[in-house]
């Protein structure tokens, strides 16, 4: 078969970065290798998201500039995949001509079949059915050669519908991988060399809800927490109206563990909340914090805000910075509330102004900006286990690792590190990383 190339490009978040790496897998059986340039493929897929609006502007401006290419290699075949491709169906051929495939976030196990049909038969291609069992589900997804560290799907979709938010409508509802089938990726992945492996799911806590076995999320980290070979388990996301007690307990149980959670809070204000849809209160929030931090005190905490939900006030806002003031999360990802096509929040009373957005945002940022690097300093003096990853980008003779409360960690080392555990003391902190000394013994093997 001749070989031909093929090129994606991924937009947003790690779900799609999995679902590119499956289109890979999947389109090598029908004699497609991957090419870092688009100028050499004969098949080129964007893997979209629209999350906010400003991620799909990125998007159609990027594939303005891959019109040149088809205008040149008419036999080009550029196709459209993910969250954008499922919300625009075929009026995106209107938006971008020159498009011939949207693939839907359900239809990604029939991307062999449909490229066939066009090589075969010209024209153009739009599917985005929902299905019953997403069909990709079970593709597994390959890592990069040498990676230390894998992420492994668990479930897709999500039953929430968050006023603000597009998952549900776009990705459908909630599907949980049967439990082997994930044990025998894991199990996969560690013959492979892979150490640490994150669960990805949108809301990992109601994993197993639709099974038809009796299980749960926390039954499948006790299982992978016996798999020889792994020696870090996280897992993102973690939606707080669900964070049980028996998962908080795990922090305490399960020695391969990290000790990080990612528990979006959106917002400090119990009448946000509450439009949000979100199914908490803020003083439930700080409940489960607190038990959290109990159980695991050394628990690093990271969190989600947006900024500017409508009919968000001053003391709405305040509500937030205090409730951050209080938890003083290790760091925060805030965005500015952005209006999705299809969800609750659409049209809702009060919308603010961008520009009360931008300030909300810039104060909200600045305060966490504090809060990282005061929580990185505490760091200082401390024995860190650290993950080796591979060598520091910005320094020739530094290894780059993460500690298990998912801090990135630079120090002077060799690259026969990489993949190793090594004892590494902190000597320094920064915005964004901490740097140490790796303890003597030649970087001994911690785990
Ligand atoms: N499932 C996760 C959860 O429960 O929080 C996160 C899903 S979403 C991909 C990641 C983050 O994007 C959310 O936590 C939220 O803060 C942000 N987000 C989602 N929709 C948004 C919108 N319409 N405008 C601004 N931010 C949004
Ligand atoms: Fe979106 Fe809410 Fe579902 Fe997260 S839990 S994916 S924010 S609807």
């Amino acid at each position: 078969m001749e070989k031909k190339n093929l090129y994606i490009q991924t937009f947003g978040c790690q779900m799609n970065v999995q679902d590119a790496q499956k289109m890979a897998v999947l389109l090598e059986a029908s004699g497609y290798g991957t090419t870092d340039d688009p100028a050499q493929a004969d098949l080129i897929l964007v893997n979209t998201c629209s999350i906010r609006e400003k991620a799909a502007q990125k998007i159609y401006s990027q594939l303005g500039r891959f019109r040149e290419l088809k205008e040149r290699n008419p036999h080009l075949l550029i196709g459209v995949c993910g969250c954008l491709a499922q919300q625009w169906g075929d009026r995106f051929f209107r938006r971008v001509p020159f498009l011939d495939m949207v693939v839907g976030t359900h239809q990604i196990h029939r991307l062999p079949e449909m490229i066939g049909e066009l090589e075969r038969a010209g024209g153009r291609i739009a599917e985005t059915g929902f299905c019953d069992r997403v069909g990709s589900l079970e593709i597994p997804a390959q890592p990069a050669a040498g990676a230390v560290s894998a992420f492994v799907t668990i479930m897709q979709g999500c039953n929430n519908f968050c006023a603000y938010c597009v998952v549900p409508h776009l990705r459908g509802r909630e599907q949980s991988r049967p439990l082997p089938e994930i044990l025998r990726e894991i199990e996969a992945l560690a013959a492979q060399g892979i150490h640490e492996v994150t669960l990805l799911g949108q809301n990992v806590n109601s994993y197993g809800r639709a099974l038809a076995e009796e299980t749960d999320f926390t039954r499948l980290l006790g299982a992978i927490g016996k798999l020889p070979g792994i020696g870090r388990i996280r897992f993102t996301t973690s939606h707080p109206k669900d964070l049980s007690p028996q998962l908080i307990a795990c922090f305490g149980e399960i020695a391969s563990l990290c000790e990080h959670i990612h528990l979006p809070v959106q917002s400090g204000s119990d009448r946000v909340l509450k439009r949000m849809n979100r199914g908490y209160t803020a003083e439930a929030y700080r409940a489960k914090v607190a038990e959290l931090r109990r159980v695991c005190p050394q628990i690093s905490i990271t969190s989600d805000v947006i900024v500017g939900f409508p009919g968000e006030e001053e003391e709405d806002f305040r509500q937030t910075l205090e409730l951050m003031r209080e938890v003083r999360f290790d760091n925060l990802f805030s965005f500015r509330y952005s209006e999705r096509e299809g969800t609750a929040a659409v049209g809702m009373e009060r919308p603010v102004g961008e520009g009360v957005k931008r300030e909300r945002l810039s104060v909200l940022q600045a305060l966490q900006a504090e809060h990282t690097l005061e929580k990185n300093r505490d760091c200082i003096g401390r024995q860190e286990a650290v993950l080796v990853e591979g060598a520091n980008p910005n320094g020739s003779e530094e290894m780059t690792g993460r500690t298990r409360g998912n801090r990135i960690v630079h120090f002077p080392g060799r690259s026969g590190l990489i993949g190793k555990t090594v004892s590494v003391r902190i000597v320094e902190a920064f915005p964004h990383s901490l740097r140490g000394e790796a303890e003597q013994r030649g970087g001994a093997d911690v785990h």
